[in-house]
């Protein structure tokens, strides 16, 4: 909508040129093909895109913008098939109250309509803006979840990277551990006092402060078992594999 889009990008090429360029968006645009194309031939970039829901009543419900589902969908598509060699699709689902039921059928969406796509990225909502405008609407914790890791299971290693951000170690099974990533920025954590005892801290993301405030400290127990880590020394990407002991 920015009528600069590609000026602003081809400056930035410009300016940065090993400089990464991640296009997060909603995908809508991509549905006119015209437009995918020209975005395609912007070169070194890759694209990043929320899916929210498995048909058109579930995505459009949270997107609150009817026809938004087919556009998505349709513009995921169009960039699939337009992109050039190098160039990363990553499809995010953000999960609140309102879809995390739905991750089975949201996954074997993804996997039947958009195998092709680089990286798919489970996202706990942060509870900032609208979120928190919307609380009662969107309230998930952590242990609402936790069910949910058995359902995501058989998606592990199937066709795509699987990722998880804004997930703290002691409420995720431990054999999820490698796909969890660090990527809250410091200031947006924090650790409690009971996190001094665990043996997982220095490869934990930590706790959103928000989250505290409004869900209490009751979930995050420290781990006292011991695991073998093995850490590829990736800061946001802390476990590389894991092992009981
Ligand atoms: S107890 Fe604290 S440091 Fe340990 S995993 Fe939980 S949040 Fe992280």
């Amino acid at each position: 909508m920015q009528p600069d889009f590609f000026k602003i990008i081809s400056f930035l090429q410009d300016k940065y040129p090993i400089a990464q360029i991640k296009i997060l968006t909603n995908g809508r645009r991509f549905f006119y093909e015209e437009f995918s194309k020209a975005c395609v031939n912007l070169g070194k970039v890759n694209f990043i895109i929320p899916i929210h829901g498995f048909d058109e009543i579930t995505h459009d419900e949270i997107t609150r913008v009817e026809g938004s589902f087919h556009q998505t969908v349709a513009g995921l598509k169009n960039i699939m098939h337009a992109r050039r060699i190098g160039q990363e699709v990553e499809i995010r689902i953000i999960i609140t109250k309102l879809n995390y039921k739905k991750i089975k059928r949201i996954l074997d969406f993804v996997h039947k309509e958009i195998p092709q796509a680089d990286r798919l990225v489970i996202i706990f909502l942060e509870y900032e803006g609208q979120a928190i405008k919307n609380f009662k609407n969107v309230k998930l914790s952590y242990a609402d979840f936790m069910k949910e890791f058995k359902i995501i299971k058989p998606f592990l290693g199937r066709d795509k990277e699987i990722r998880f951000y804004h997930f703290p170690l002691c409420v995720v099974p431990y054999d999820f551990w490698p796909y969890l990533w660090r990527t809250l920025r410091a200031d947006e954590v924090t650790f409690l006092n009971q996190c001094e005892k665990c043996k997982m801290k220095e490869f934990c993301l930590g706790i959103h402060k928000n989250y505290l405030k409004l869900f209490g400290r009751k979930e995050f127990q420290p781990i006292r078992e011991s695991f073998l880590i093995e850490s590829d020394n990736n800061y946001h990407h802390p476990i590389a594999s894991v092992k009981k002991q």
